[in-house]
């Protein structure tokens, strides 16, 4: 889904549709997009810039930091966004350019990809440290295992080195 930036010059343009994963580029990272996402928006020329805004709703799977298990997010999220076409805005001097930077996005050419809308709107909106619930007790640090699913001994064995460094020679004299 494009919005095409020269028709903006007669009117608002109100778009809905959707968004595949696959053209959202995370294929390699830990961002698993689990089915197509649904934009709606309207976009309008404001001066020099392009204002977008709209809503779009996405259902996400993250690893749980704990355990590293999917764990399924839903994105639903209101964007209320500028852009400048990149060839407006030349370099004007590093202050400009900074205060730009945090308001307004940057297109090339006559089109604005919502599949940069959809994936910038993701990452704003997932959680940094995802887990799966509230008492995930996590991978065992030692052996690996999955502790919601099975326990280990691990924690009991362990103990303090100079607990088991006793523990050894008692075995030593017991043996
Ligand atoms: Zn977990
Ligand atoms: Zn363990």
């Amino acid at each position: 889904m494009r919005i095409d930036v020269r028709e903006l010059e007669l009117g608002p343009l109100a778009l809905q549709g959707e968004v595949l994963p696959s053209e959202l580029g995370f294929d390699s990272s830990e961002i698993q997009v689990l089915e197509q996402v649904r934009i709606e928006l309207t976009a309008e020329r404001q001066a020099s810039e392009i204002r977008i805004r709209g809503r779009l709703t996405a259902n996400v799977g993250l690893p749980c930091s704990r355990c590293l298990e999917p764990v399924r997010f839903s994105v639903a999220t209101e964007f209320d966004q500028f852009y400048a076409s990149n060839a407006e805005h030349p370099l004007q001097g590093e202050i400009a350019l900074q205060q730009k930077d945090t308001e307004v996005g940057f297109f090339l050419g006559d089109f604005i990809d919502a599949s940069d809308i959809v994936r910038e709107q993701i990452l704003l909106n997932l959680p940094m440290k995802p887990i799966c619930r509230e008492d995930c007790k996590g991978l065992c640090p030692h052996c690996g295992k999955n502790r919601n699913l099975q326990d280990c001994n691990c924690e009991a064995v362990l103990v303090d080195p100079r607990l088991i460094q006793l523990m050894k020679i008692k075995n030593r004299m017991t043996f």
